[in-house]
């Protein structure tokens, strides 16, 4: 398309945003406040067979409001789960962590852009386990990776990425192009096959650290109604 007739939207036009972490609502509260922000709702792509909309954040939003998805803070059960863990999404329910769950080591999860950005990647898998059905692991785990770097550079311009330099090389290099990309139809940023494949090789890597070994997610589900 020649430049004179290109959308009046410049390229890097998206607003940039700092929310500011609202401590007395009870965290569940302030993560689908957080949803519903403009800069999370802006939080759209296509990554192989996956897509995130500004319908999923809203979604997971009301879920949370709901209590279908519920929030918990138990630092030992996320220490249970690795040295390197943030945070994590429980979808079937284990060890004093009710399903539907996602567990934070503490209340300030949403006071640093990190915290933030860790909480929008959990909200990504539960998004997920809100459709059903299994899934493969590092798809699904580089979609949640995308959802919170996104958000970091919508924020911050910059973003703190977990791993060795090469994995947090890849995947700010991809998320940084899919966030600079020129939205196609419903605003909609589509990642290429190269992006694709580049990114779920990081996410492996990442993973084989971390000691996952499972290559599905059984994801079972979130109750449509509060139970
Ligand atoms: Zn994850």
């Amino acid at each position: 398309m020649p430049l004179a007739d290109a959308p009046s939207v410049p390229r890097f036009a998206r607003p940039v945003f700092t929310p500011v972490a609202v401590p007395r609502l009870p965290l569940s509260h302030a993560i689908a406040a957080l949803l519903m922000t403009p800069v999370v709702q802006s939080i759209q792509f296509r990554f192989g067979y996956y897509k995130r909309t500004a319908k999923d954040w809203t979604a997971m939003a009301e879920a949370l409001m709901q209590r279908r998805v519920r929030v918990r803070v138990d630092a030992a059960a996320v220490t249970d789960i690795g040295d390197q863990t943030a945070a994590f999404y429980e979808p079937w329910g284990r060890d004093g962590v009710p399903r539907d769950t996602i567990v934070f080591p503490n209340h300030d999860t949403l006071s640093t852009p990190v915290g933030r950005a860790t909480a929008i990647h959990e909200c990504s898998h539960a998004i997920r386990d809100m459709r059903g059905g299994p899934d493969a692991r590092l798809h699904d785990e580089s979609a949640a990776y995308i959802c919170g770097i996104w958000y970091q550079f919508a924020t911050e311009g910059q973003a703190a990425i977990p791993g060795d330099a090469a994995e947090a090389r890849v995947l700010q290099e991809v998320v940084s192009a899919l966030f600079q990309r020129e939205p196609g139809r419903e605003g909609v940023v589509r990642a290429q096959a190269s992006e694709v494949n580049a990114m779920r090789a990081a996410v492996r890597r990442l993973g084989r650290k971390a000691g996952y070994t499972n290559t599905l997610i059984p994801y079972d589900g979130v109750p449509r109604s509060a139970g």
